[in-house]
């Protein structure tokens, strides 16, 4: 089975998130565009264009070394087959039809850590919790980067007391260029046109706009935009890693979460080349720290997580027992359905582009779901279906974990829920909204403010033990119209 005539002969079959060259060892490949993907629930257009323009540019370059088939379903194509390999793929569901089609399955990439080290790792620390902070700093130590031998360049692990800025008072944008985008060719409007009878023939059901295409596809295209972020944005992202402001789209944000997960960029290798822009004296640590931290600690670690916490694990918890359906503004991706000018804003650049930054996907979007009781399963469908960098494994610890503490706290230790003061101060949202992030009584009540108090009063039994929360269960004992607040927003209709 392992001999040399099988190795020469052997098929690799790549995924979507494979799409690189790090996954490519010089043999035959084989690409599979399955419409049924697209059409399992309503999917945002620009990420459907994402993946299939991505497949198409790769079978492109791969030329006569690739086998390319479009069809219905994976199974047409590989069921039966004896000839083909795979590099583990990413989600449970993949894992299992691989391994039941006896594909040869070789290790996962695309990481900076393997699935051996962080079992290893977690091994080390029975009973304890896993904290980022030592996930982050062992991989540091394991990669040398920004270490001074066994010690953190610049003395410390972690520069977030020079980070995280409210944004910068009476700015409209960073002042920052315009990141680069790529310029779209004939593939992409094949795709369109693709997609277009798709939804006429009513195979897909497709959300938000039909904008161009803002996101890497290719190697080549992701390294333009790595060398854009580097060049333009990096000296900002960590003093403004957590602010947001309503001109200003992308703010000091990297873009390439989606390069990164369809596997067009190595991890690895987008950590040392920005932290080698600190060593040559172009950027400031703090930000090189910040962005690193992202890159190596987060995204690694929330890829372990997956695997870690179980394939059920997004299914069968739901600690808060948050049951209330995602509204028509979710679901249709319709700001004009919203009044609270976050909200509003943050559901706009959603369906503008299928993308928000972090504070708008943890501290509007989910911190609202969080308070109004969305289901968070049906949440954590939402999130990897309408933002093109939407993936299982990165819902369980983002979505299920930390955003909504649907799991009780294995992830985070408090729920991130938060009032208007918070997004008064990180953002400058609040100045054009209807709302008033002071009040939470009466018609001008602040949504987000008066949820705030509600979300603790409606969980009270729940959360009022946690150490973390003792302070704001404390204040809302002293609200003196604590109950006509949690009427009030268990009969919101407008918000
Ligand atoms: P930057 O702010 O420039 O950060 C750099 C990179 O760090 C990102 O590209 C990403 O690869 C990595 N990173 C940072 N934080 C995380 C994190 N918490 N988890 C995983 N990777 C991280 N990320 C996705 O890749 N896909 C998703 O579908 C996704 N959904 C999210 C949903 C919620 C509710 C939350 C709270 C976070 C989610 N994230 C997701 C993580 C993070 O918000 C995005 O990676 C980031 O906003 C993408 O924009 P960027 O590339 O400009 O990131």
């Amino acid at each position: 089975r392992h001999g040399w005539l099988t190795t020469m002969t052997r098929t690799r079959w790549i995924f979507a998130g494979q799409l690189g060259s790090q996954f490519d060892d010089g043999g035959r490949m084989l690409l599979v565009e399955a419409r049924s993907v697209f059409g399992r629930r309503p999917m945002h257009r620009a990420k459907a264009h994402l993946i299939l323009s991505a497949l198409r540019h790769r079978v492109a370059e791969l030329g006569d070394r690739v086998e390319f088939h479009q069809v219905d379903h994976y199974g047409e194509v590989v069921n039966g087959r004896t000839d083909l390999e795979v590099i583990d793929p990413t989600s449970y569901s993949a894992r299992r039809f691989v391994r039941k089609l006896g594909a040869e399955v070789l290790p996962s990439r695309g990481f900076v850590t393997s699935e051996a080290d962080f079992a290893r790792w977690a091994g080390a620390r029975p009973g304890k919790r896993l904290l980022l902070e030592d996930f982050y700093r062992s991989v540091r130590q394991r990669t040398g980067i920004l270490m001074q031998g066994d010690t953190p360049v610049g003395g410390k692990w972690n520069f977030d007391a020079k980070n995280r800025h409210a944004p910068p008072k009476g700015a409209v944008t960073l002042g920052l260029p315009d990141p680069w985008w790529p310029t779209e060719d004939h593939i992409d409007a094949e795709v369109r046109e693709d997609l277009d009878r798709w939804q006429a023939d009513g195979l897909v059901q497709l959300v938000g706009a039909d904008a161009p295409r803002r996101f890497a596809v290719t190697e080549a295209e992701a390294n333009r935009a790595l060398d854009d972020f580097i060049g333009s944005r990096l000296n900002d992202f960590g003093p403004f890693e957590d602010a947001t402001l309503t001109g200003d789209w992308s703010m000091a944000h990297s873009l390439l979460s989606a390069p990164l997960n369809l596997g067009l960029l190595n991890p690895l290798e987008v950590a040392e080349r920005v932290a080698a822009e600190y060593d040559a004296g172009r950027a400031p640590l703090a930000s090189v720290e910040g962005f690193v931290r992202q890159i190596i600690g987060w995204r690694d670690y929330v890829w372990h997580l997956y695997w870690h916490l179980g394939e059920q694990y997004p299914r069968t918890n739901n600690y808060l027992q948050a049951t209330n359906p995602l509204p028509r503004a979710f679901l249709e991706l319709d700001s004009a359905a919203v009044e609270a000018n976050c909200l509003s804003q943050s559901i706009e650049g959603l369906n503008a582009r299928g993308w928000a930054h972090h504070i708008q996907r943890l501290m509007i979007l989910g911190n609202w779901s969080l308070q109004r009781g969305y289901d968070p399963a049906a949440l954590s469908d939402w999130f990897t279906d309408m933002f093109i960098d939407g993936t299982p494994w990165v819902m369980a610890a983002n979505v299920i974990g930390m955003s909504q503490h649907a799991d009780g706290g294995i992830v985070a230790t408090k729920p991130y829920v938060a009032g208007g003061a918070y997004l008064n101060s990180m953002t400058d949202y609040c100045g054009g909204c209807r709302f008033n992030p002071k009040v939470r009584l009466g018609d001008d009540a602040c949504p987000f403010t008066a949820g705030y108090w509600a979300f603790l009063d409606r969980n009270e039994r729940l959360l009022a033990s946690n150490f973390r929360l003792k302070m704001p269960y404390a204040s809302l004992r002293r609200l003196p119209d604590r109950d006509a607040i949690a009427m009030q927003e268990r009969v919101r209709d407008r918000f």
